[in-house]
């Protein structure tokens, strides 16, 4: 199988060729249709137990970068990581396979800089900390109304009981369109875990993959 038959556009393709994919990883292939959907509809909200090194960075950019019409610079996609270091990683990256798209990505980290007041962040793709995602949507320097899908990676990490970022999860998401597609990826899914993903993604749609 290839990236195409499971749904992936051709914008979107150059950037796969660009990085050099031939296959899809047992993940992108089991995901992939799902989250892109029909042509024309949405696709599905979607929880998904993937491992480091399994291809789940691609799975979610690609899903980011088809949501996307460029035509339109407000904020269509958000990616909340764990840590500055994976939002950075992952900001490049989707810059990386968005090759032929060329968005416009923003990071939302703790020591980004400021937003002038009355403004908001000019960008297609959000990704940050939910901390500091929490903050810019409480000053309303995010236009959420565009806003089609949330990707939240490494899940199990962002929700250890240890810190606060489950409730910033919370909290940002309340900001968002009721509809929004979430893309929830954890590598392990002990119970704290399992009830915040029912509890974010209720009524919707969810495969386990
Ligand atoms: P990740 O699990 O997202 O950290 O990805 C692990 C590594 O696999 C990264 O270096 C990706 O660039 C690479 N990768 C992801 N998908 C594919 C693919 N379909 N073919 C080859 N390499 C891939």
């Amino acid at each position: 199988e290839d990236f195409e038959s499971l749904g992936v556009c051709k914008e979107v393709m150059e950037g796969i060729n660009f990085l050099g994919y031939v296959k899809p990883s047992v993940i992108q292939a089991h995901t992939l249709p799902r989250i892109l959907g029909e042509p024309g509809q949405g696709g599905k909200s979607l929880q998904a137990q993937a491992q480091n090194g399994s291809g789940k960075t691609a799975c979610f950019s690609i899903a980011v970068l088809q949501a996307l019409d460029i035509s339109v610079l407000q904020p269509q996609a958000m990616v909340l990581c764990p840590t500055r270091e994976l939002a950075r990683q992952n900001h490049d990256f989707i810059n990386l396979i968005g090759y032929g798209m060329k968005p416009k990505t923003h990071l939302v980290c703790p020591g980004m800089e400021r937003v002038p007041t009355g403004s908001t962040i000019d960008c297609h793709i959000l990704i940050g900390t939910p901390g500091k995602m929490m903050d810019m949507c409480k000053k309303r320097f995010v236009y959420v109304k565009e806003l089609k899908v949330l990707v939240l990676d490494e899940a199990d990490v962002m929700l250890d009981q240890e810190n606060f970022m489950g409730t910033h999860v919370m909290d940002v998401r309340k900001h968002l369109p009721q509809d929004i597609q979430i893309l929830f990826f954890s590598a392990t899914y002990p119970d704290y875990v399992q009830i915040f993903a029912r509890n974010l993604l209720a009524s919707k749609t969810v495969i386990k993959v």
